[in-house]
């Protein structure tokens, strides 16, 4: 041992002799060490790299070798050089660093974006997820830069870079591509609409004000969009098509995203003209309210029916609700047609009374938007006097979305409905959070169990267990169990045997219109 090997633990040469290497070296290293030193006392020389701590507990690289003692030509030990490397590794560092990321804000820089945009198409890929990229472009940042100065440029730059990492989550990547140009990859994404709101979001964050040295200065962002499923050949195309769309942003004024992806591109066209249509469709009431028979189980009676909204578009015919409700409530367009549902449902059930048809119940199904707006129990008083029913004809179906913004006044306008003597069906029944701790909070007096876990009970033993578990769960908390979507008879075996309450679905009868339903209504009883 020479004095620079002194300077590592132990201290002396004496508490070296007789001691183990293994004492240096860190736990890590330790068994590659051990290989590197079997190796060379069986003849062949090695040189590796291994991390030791000196007294003061630092820990160094070492750059060993490790050379076979040869007497009379054999080998009698082995020989260990070790030189301290440690200043140099730390600069190795550094540049590998300062190769791979920005100097001024600290993110990735265009080196790595190829290497990275490859590793997040394989995560989607892997985790059957959809990729989104993004091409981000200041507006506005030239000025700044060329009238106050860099300086200024370059703290705006900064501050972009903190308010962007803040918006996306930890497995998401933000590359600084040169001057004011980002790429965001979103590689987890569920499905194509949730990078709306992350692009919303990075827009808005760094739309806000930046006050450097008491300046207030403004700055927006045009974003490109485009979608990939991980399986593309080139995935540096992505980035051209996120720049391609980027610069639609640009044309279309600044301050906005654009899609890449001509189906998108499509859809969103599809949206505006649809929800040009659905303006006009208010204005001259052509929708018609379809009614659906909610069967008891035990009895094979009609207890309810169920109010189902139809829009029969002038050229393209029927529009599920399910494409153009969403629509409605994007625009705002729903609460309009809410009230008309609402009031139409109330006057043909009250219509369907003068005719003989008692004892049934209509449930209409209530948007978040509308129920979240002022004065919705004010609404349903006056829905029901105007029509001259009692509270307890009348049946809400609500879905849990309705519980993601304001949770407590969502519950307490619950309790005021509920206390009106309406009653509350909870729609869609394990498509969502379906947390049981909320749905003891509820007042609710229903679950409708959704169509996708009835159409699989017959066949698939995992929707068949969830589904009675569903229904155990539910009457233990005194619900009634509503089955939706009921189509055969081995369902409507399986739900009877499984005790489920009430069913709904074609096998006993499709949505009708009011006509239908009257005479529907007016036979006794026929299923089993
Ligand atoms: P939902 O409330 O879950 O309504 C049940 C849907 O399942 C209806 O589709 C109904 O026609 C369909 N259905 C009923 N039985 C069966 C069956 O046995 N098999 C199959 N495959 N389907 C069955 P629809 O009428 O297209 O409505 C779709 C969704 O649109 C509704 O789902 C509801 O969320 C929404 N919606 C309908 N009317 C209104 C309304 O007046 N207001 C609001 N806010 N939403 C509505
Ligand atoms: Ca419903
Ligand atoms: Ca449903």
């Amino acid at each position: 041992v020479n004095p620079a090997g002194l300077k590592l633990k132990p201290h002396t040469a004496t508490d070296f002799i007789g001691h183990h290497f293994s004492h240096l070296v860190l736990e890590e290293d330790l068994q590659r060490v051990s290989q590197h030193f079997s190796a060379a006392r069986a003849g062949t020389p090695q040189r590796f790299e291994a991390r030791v701590r000196d007294e003061g507990e630092k820990l160094l690289t070492m750059d060993i070798s490790n050379l076979p003692i040869m007497v009379n030509g054999e080998i009698v030990g082995v020989f260990g050089i070790a030189r301290d490397i440690s200043e140099q590794k730390h600069f190795e560092r550094q540049l590998s660093f300062n190769a791979s990321h920005d100097r001024l804000t600290g993110l990735l820089n265009r080196v790595s974006l190829e290497d990275q945009l490859i590793l997040d198409c394989h995560i989607s890929r892997r985790r059957k997820r959809r990729l989104a990229v993004m091409c981000i472009d200041l507006d506005g940042f030239k000025s700044i830069n060329d009238s106050i100065g860099h300086y200024f440029g370059d703290q705006v730059l900064i501050e972009v870079a903190q308010r962007m990492t803040q918006q996306v989550r930890p497995g998401d990547t933000i590359v600084r591509m040169g001057g004011d140009e980002f790429i965001v990859l979103l590689p987890d994404l569920l499905r194509d609409e949730d990078v709306v709101p992350v692009a919303e979001r990075l827009m808005a964050s760094i739309a806000k004000p930046y006050c450097i040295q008491g300046m207030d200065l403004h700055v927006s962002a045009s974003v490109g969009i485009t979608l990939s499923d991980g399986h593309i050949e080139q995935p540096m195309q992505l980035i051209q098509q996120a720049d391609m769309a980027m610069y639609k942003a640009k044309q279309q004024g600044r301050n906005n995203f654009q899609w890449y992806t001509s189906d998108l591109n499509q859809r969103v066209c599809e949206h505006a003209s649809l929800r040009n249509d659905l303006q006009k469709a208010i204005e001259t009431q052509s929708f018609r309210l379809h009614y659906q028979p909610q069967i008891d189980a035990r009895t094979g009676r009609v207890v309810g029916i169920e109010a189902l909204l139809r829009w029969e578009h002038l050229e393209k015919g029927f529009i599920s609700p399910a494409v153009f409700v969403p629509v409605a409530e994007d625009s705002g367009q729903i609460i309009p047609l809410s009230l008309w549902v609402l009031d139409t449902a109330c006057a043909q059930l009250r219509q369907l009374g003068e005719q003989g048809v008692t004892g049934i119940s209509m449930a209409v199904n209530i948007s978040p938007m509308h129920f979240q707006r002022g004065q919705f129990v004010e609404c349903i008083q006056t829905v029901l006097s105007k029509h001259g029913l009692s509270a307890g004809q009348l049946e809400l179906e609500i879905t849990e979305s309705l519980l993601l913004h304001n949770v407590e006044q969502a519950i307490d306008t619950l309790h005021q409905v509920k206390a009106l003597g309406v009653r509350i069906a909870l729609d869609d029944f394990g498509t969502g959070f379906s947390s049981l701790s909320y749905l003891k909070r509820l007042p609710i007096d229903k679950i409708k169990i959704d169509r996708s876990f009835i159409q699989e009970i017959a066949t698939d033993h995992h929707d068949a267990a969830i589904t009675q578990g569903i229904i155990s769960m539910a009457h233990h908390l005194s619900l009634t169990v509503v089955a939706e979507g009921v189509e055969t008879a081995s369902q409507v075996d399986f739900l009877k045997g499984s005790r489920c309450d009430i069913f709904q679905g074609y096998y006993f009868a499709k949505p009708m219109p009011y006509a239908e339903i009257e005479a529907f209504l007016s036979q006794p009883a026929s299923h089993p």
